[in-house]
Order: C-alpha cells, then sequence, then structure tokens
C-alpha cells in the first residue's frame, strides 16, 4: 500500500495540512480511512482524492473565518496554528502567534495543568475550562476553552484543537449581577446575604482544624483575660475563636420617613451606611451590612473579646450621633444597638443574631439611644416567653385551654348573679398556667384573637347551660376581651354568631374591657362599643383605677359597670371604720373616702360598681357600706369549674 496514494497519504498524515507546520511533528502511518471525511482509502480513485481535497479546504475555511477562537498546538505546548478570530480576541496577528509558547498567551499558573497534561498524554478526549488570557493592551480577556485531542491512525495523540470563546462580558455581567445579589442597591453596603455568608464563614473558619487545643478545654468563662497579645492590634490568639456583633437600628426612621417622604429618610439611610461604612469598615476584620430598612450590622468575624464589642458599640453610637446633612436640612437621628459577643463554640450563626435582636430590643425599651449588651438572664427569660408564644396557637388547636368561673355575688342580698370567665392553659410541661403568664404573649403575637373567640364561645355555651338548669337565676357570664381583639377583629360579628350559636340571650352576656382598651389609640373611643351595647350586652370597665379613671368621661361612652380594682380593696381589712386613736389618717381610710366617692359618682352617672379581690367577710361588708352593688374574689368563691357556679345558682334559688 505505501506509494500507493502519495497525494492521499499527505493529507492524511497531517490533516489540517498547513506550510508552517514546525519541524519534529510526530508523522502518522498511512490511515485505512480518513480521519476528516471517514471515507475508506482503499479505493484510492480520483473522486475519492477530489472528496478529500474537498474536505480539507472545507476545514481550512472553517478554521479560518470561524468567529471562534481556535488554534492548533503542539504536544511540545507550541502553537501550531491560530485563526484570525483568535488573534484579534487578544490583539495579536496570526504570524507572531505561530511557534510562541501556549504560556505567552495562557497564564500557567490558573492552568488545570493536570487535566492538560492527562489530554496531551491521551488519557482522556477533551477537556473544557475557563481561561484568562492576556490581550495585549495588558487588560484580561476571559474565555471557555474546548480542548480536543487529535490522534494519528494508531490512535497516538498528535495535536490539540482548542476552541476559544470569548465570554469577558459574560462574566462581567456575572460579576455584576453577583454584586448585586450581594449588596444593597440604595446604600451599595452588604446586604444580608453577604452578611450570612461571612458571620458562616466565621463559624466555618473556627471550625476548621486550625484550633490547637480541643474545644472543651476551653476556658469560656474568662473570655477575655486568656488573651494573648500577638502584633499590633493585639489580636488574641485562642484556640476557640470568638464573634462579636453590633446590630444597630435607628430610632424614630418611620417618623422620619412619614413626616419628610421616603426619598429624604432614603437619602438618610445612604449618608448613614456611608458614614458606618467610611468610620466603621476594616475589610475582613470588619463588615459593615444592612440587614434590611434601618437595621445595620457591624460584624466583628475574630474578635478579641467582649470589651472591644462594647467599645465598638459606644463608638457608633457617638459616630451617629453627629447630624446628617440631608437634602439641605440637618437631620439628627440617634440609634439603638444590640451586642453580642461569644465564644463561636457557644452559639450558632442564627442564635447570635437571634440575641443580637432581643438585644435590641432591650435598648430600645429602655429608652432608646443606647447599646446593650446580651445578658443570658434576660435571655433565658425571654426564651421561655418565646416558647410559651409560639406553643400558643398549637395548643388551642390541641384543646389544652380551660376556662373556670368566679361567682360575682350582690352585696346586698349575697346571691350570685353571674360569673366572670378566666382562662387557664394546662400547659403539659409547665402544669397550669395562669392569665398573667400567657395573656400578654396572646396580645403581643396576634394569638388573642383565636383563643379570645374560644373563650368567648365556651363561656356563652357555659351561661346557656346556667340559664337551663336555673332560669330564675338569669345569671350572666362576664368575659374578658383584649384591646387587640377589638381592634383585630371584627368582634361585633364575632360575638352576634356565638350568641346565635350557644342560643344566649345577649342581657346574660358582659364584655370585661380595660380602659385603654375602650379608649383605643389615640384615645378615640371604640366605634365597635356601640354595637355591642345596642345588642344588649353589657360592657364593664375592668380594673377601673389603675388606668386614667376618668370617670366623667367614659359615663358618656356605652359603659354599663365599673369593675373597680383589687388594690382599691386592699385596704378595707380592718373591721371599724374611722381614725386611728393616734390620730393618723390611715391609707385605708383614704382608700375608703375615694372608692366611697367613686361609688356615689358611679350611680350618679348610672353605672353599677362591682368590687374585685374581696378576701375577707370584713372587706365585703364595708364594701356594702359604701354602697357597692357586686363583689368578686376569694371569699366569696374562688375560680372553678362551671358546675360549681351552677350549684351554687341551683341552693341560691331552687326553682
Ligand atoms: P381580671 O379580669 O381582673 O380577673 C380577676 C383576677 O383576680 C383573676 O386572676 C382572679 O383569679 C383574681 N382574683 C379573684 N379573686 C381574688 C381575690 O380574692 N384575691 C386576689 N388576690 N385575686 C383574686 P386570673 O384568673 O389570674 O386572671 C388574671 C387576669 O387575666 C384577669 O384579670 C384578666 O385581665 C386576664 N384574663 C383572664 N382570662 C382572660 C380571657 O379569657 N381573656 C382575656 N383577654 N384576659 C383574661
Ligand atoms: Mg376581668
Ligand atoms: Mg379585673
Amino acid at each position: 500500500m505505501p506509494g500507493r496514494n502519495e497525494g492521499a497519504d499527505a493529507h492524511h498524515r497531517r490533516p489540517h495540512a498547513n506550510d508552517r507546520v514546525p519541524d519534529g511533528l510526530p508523522t502518522a502511518r498511512p490511515l485505512a480511512a480518513c480521519p476528516v471525511c471517514a471515507a475508506p482509502l482503499d479505493g484510492g480513485t480520483e473522486q475519492l482524492l477530489a472528496a478529500l481535497r474537498a474536505s480539507e479546504s472545507r476545514f481550512r475555511a472553517a478554521f479560518a473565518d470561524a468567529g471562534i477562537g481556535m488554534l492548533l498546538v503542539g504536544p511540545d505546548d507550541l502553537i501550531i496554528e491560530v485563526n484570525p478570530a483568535f488573534a484579534a480576541m487578544i490583539g495579536q496577528e496570526v504570524p507572531d502567534l505561530v511557534r510562541t509558547h501556549i504560556h505567552e498567551i495562557i497564564d500557567p499558573e490558573d492552568t488545570p495543568r493536570r487535566l492538560y497534561v492527562e489530554l496531551v498524554r491521551g488519557e482522556r478526549d477533551r477537556i473544557r475550562v475557563e481561561k484568562r488570557l492576556k490581550h495585549s493592551e495588558g487588560r484580561e480577556v476571559w474565555s471557555n476553552v474546548t480542548i480536543s485531542l487529535i490522534r494519528d491512525d494508531s490512535g497516538r495523540p498528535l495535536y490539540t484543537l482548542a476552541m476559544v470563546e470569548d465570554v469577558t462580558e459574560r462574566r462581567q455581567l456575572g460579576d455584576r449581577l453577583a454584586y448585586q445579589a450581594m449588596h444593597d442597591p440604595l446604600t451599595q453596603l452588604p446586604n444580608r446575604t453577604l452578611f450570612f455568608e461571612q458571620l458562616n464563614a466565621a463559624f466555618s473558619a473556627a471550625a476548621a482544624p486550625v484550633a490547637a487545643a480541643p474545644s472543651g478545654a476551653v476556658p469560656d468563662s474568662e473570655p477575655t483575660t486568656d488573651a494573648t497579645s500577638t502584633g499590633p492590634v493585639g489580636r488574641r490568639r485562642s484556640n476557640s475563636r470568638r464573634v462579636g456583633l453590633c446590630y444597630v437600628d435607628l430610632d424614630g426612621f418611620a417618623a422620619i420617613n412619614e413626616t419628610l417622604g421616603h426619598h429624604v429618610g432614603d437619602q438618610l439611610l445612604v449618608a448613614v451606611a456611608a458614614r458606618l461604612e467610611r468610620g466603621f469598615a476594616r475589610g475582613e476584620d470588619r463588615l459593615v451590612a444592612r440587614l434590611g430598612g434601618d437595621e445595620f450590622a457591624v460584624l466583628v468575624p475574630d474578635s478579641d473579646g467582649t470589651d472591644q464589642l462594647t467599645m465598638l458599640a459606644a463608638e457608633l453610637i457617638k459616630a451617629l450621633e453627629q447630624p446628617f446633612e440631608v437634602a439641605g436640612q440637618q437631620l439628627a437621628v440617634t440609634a439603638s444597638i444590640g451586642v453580642v459577643e461569644r465564644s463561636v463554640l457557644d452559639t450558632t450563626p442564627t442564635d447570635l443574631l437571634k440575641d443580637a435582636d432581643a438585644t435590641l430590643y432591650w435598648s430600645k425599651a429602655d429608652g432608646r439611644a443606647r447599646w446593650t449588651l446580651y445578658d443570658p438572664d434576660r435571655g433565658a427569660h425571654q426564651l421561655t416567653r418565646q416558647r410559651l408564644a409560639t406553643a400558643l396557637r398549637p395548643a388551642l388547636e390541641r384543646g389544652e385551654f380551660t376556662v373556670e368561673y368566679q361567682p360575682l355575688v350582690g352585696l346586698a342580698d349575697g346571691t350570685v348573679h353571674g360569673a366572670e370567665a378566666l382562662v387557664r392553659w394546662r400547659h403539659p410541661r409547665y402544669g397550669t398556667l395562669s392569665p398573667d403568664r400567657f395573656i400578654p404573649l396572646a396580645e403581643e403575637s396576634g394569638a388573642i384573637v383565636p383563643l379570645g373567640k374560644w373563650v368567648l364561645e365556651e363561656s356563652c355555651r357555659q351561661a346557656r347551660r346556667w340559664l337551663q338548669d336555673s332560669p330564675s337565676a338569669e345569671a350572666f357570664v362576664s368575659v374578658n376581651l383584649a384591646a387587640r381583639q377589638i381592634w383585630d377583629s371584627d368582634v361585633v360579628a364575632d360575638v352576634a354568631e356565638v350568641l346565635d350559636r350557644t342560643g344566649l340571650p345577649p342581657r346574660l352576656l358582659q364584655l370585661e374591657l380595660t380602659e385603654s382598651a375602650v379608649l383605643g389609640p389615640g384615645g378615640r373611643p371604640v366605634q365597635a362599643l356601640q354595637a355591642l351595647a345596642d345588642m344588649g350586652i353589657r360592657i364593664a370597665i375592668d380594673d377601673f383605677g389603675t388606668g386614667y379613671s376618668n370617670l366623667a368621661y367614659l359615663s358618656r361612652l356605652p359603659v354599663h359597670v365599673l369593675k373597680l380594682d383589687g388594690s382599691f380593696v386592699e385596704g378595707f381589712r380592718d373591721p371599724a371604720p374611722g381614725g386611728r386613736p393616734d390620730g393618723r389618717f390611715r391609707r385605708a381610710d383614704a382608700d375608703e373616702q375615694i372608692v366611697g366617692a367613686m361609688v356615689q359618682l358611679a350611680h350618679a352617672l348610672g353605672l353599677t360598681v362591682t368590687a374585685e379581690g374581696i378576701e375577707n367577710a370584713a372587706q365585703a361588708e364595708r364594701l356594702r357600706q359604701t354602697g357597692c352593688d357586686t363583689a368578686q374574689g376569694w371569699y366569696f368563691a374562688r375560680p372553678g369549674p362551671a358546675e360549681a357556679v351552677a350549684a351554687i345558682l341551683r341552693a341560691d334559688r331552687p326553682d
């Protein structure tokens, strides 16, 4: 066969034959089939040769005219041929590139050399990599490179063919998108995502096996005293990494937004961000981020100790005290800061942020414009509060609540007129919880709305049974309504629905509201009150005397009953009214006079009066003397099951 197809031989030995093929290229033996067109070569006809030539020129045309960069590289890493597209990509001329070493245009540093060596050795056929090329003007050209191995007919590697696509723009766009994903568009500060990334990094850096001692051996009780300073910044070298966080929230930002407009608010945020970034960001050592709204965070991923963080917080407060020049005016803002600093071994990123958030809240509650350091005791208390708060709704669904009833007794004749419904939580772990433990939490979380509705329905159903049982007693049930039930739900519709469902006449329902609930936000009376009164329901003001005690004003509202707070009755213990032998005026006397006056005034305004917290006979008697209408207290009965009230009703009036 040798010598039979000289032309074909030349073509098949160098499939991409060109004039500048360097010496020393491996020569291939003649092939059984053309590697370009795959035609069998045993025919040796003119036709076949023409086909081969055509295919070769097609390839050469494709190589030369391709929009994509192409280069052919020998096993010695010298460039055999490049196409104009590739040369243009890196700002060079084709002839200048031929026979240059590929490392002159491709950074060998970032070449996944191993893959390439494997390719050249014939261990793989194709690799795809992202490469940084050097443009003649010095800039970087990012490219996607696919390198294929060209073998000879016996399968030995001959050359590599690289196809190079310029992805610089795509990559720049990608960089831009990545930047946008990690930064807040308004202030350009790192955003929540980047903040969490860095926070998590601080924890995973600590988890890396660089720690000298096992974690259990770290003396956490004295975090700041085991410092062994290294270097000018005094960074502690310790086997337990510590992390610190200042959680910053501007005070009264919402008011600025509302009064001056959002664009001023935005400009203020930008100014605050700039001041924080300039004054406090320290590269890897400190990150200033915007977590959202007017919340910022300063993260110290490798803290020296608590002192460092409290000092930082004080500096932050001070830095923000200087007024801001925004939209041509001077704006003064203050900030509240929650500070948490601890060993990473004691915490997780989520807990750290949660505690910082709670601490920030304490700062606000303690009067704003201050920093507060996390206090584990206060935190533990908060934790159970939080646990209870989240457990409320599921507990309601599981039926863990019950209602107890405490009789309301007529002081004139000692009979039971009705009973107050008092909710209890039979908590599977903490036992029976009194409403003081969970009602405020339910109010905060809004769970009071479904809970209150449940109590209402349960109580009305019960009162309806009392009515069936002892019709002539006409016993009413008195149900506490929380402020949020009136503002956040359609209480009028709910009550009407419950009365309808349970069949309780409206006159046998009394609703207890505190003064502040009746007056609502801004001191305006709650509209729902009139609608409820119009339905024939009685409205009582609970805990009267602890709030504004504006009797004259209350009497103009549809209110029927005043429930005097138990604290007034406390002094009513002694049987004999009047001054002490030493002539000094007793507090009890003052209370008695106040109560007497209040009862008279209430009666004059058409209200009846109920006294709470009656614990002994003397109190009961003296309240009766002041003209109080009804009373409630342990002296008569403790809160108890509905059946206990039913029994008293039956005994009072055997129908
Ligand atoms: P409140 O409406 O002023 O209820 C009277 C409270 O005084 C009840 O406490 C009752 O057990 C207690 N008490 C009764 N007699 C005496 C006494 O002789 N001496 C003393 N020292 N205390 C007495 P409780 O049951 O712990 O309820 C506390 C508060 O929880 C209630 O105060 C009420 O404001 C609220 N509450 C109870 N149930 C509900 C409810 O279903 N919904 C709402 N929103 N609040 C409720
Ligand atoms: Mg009450
Ligand atoms: Mg009360």
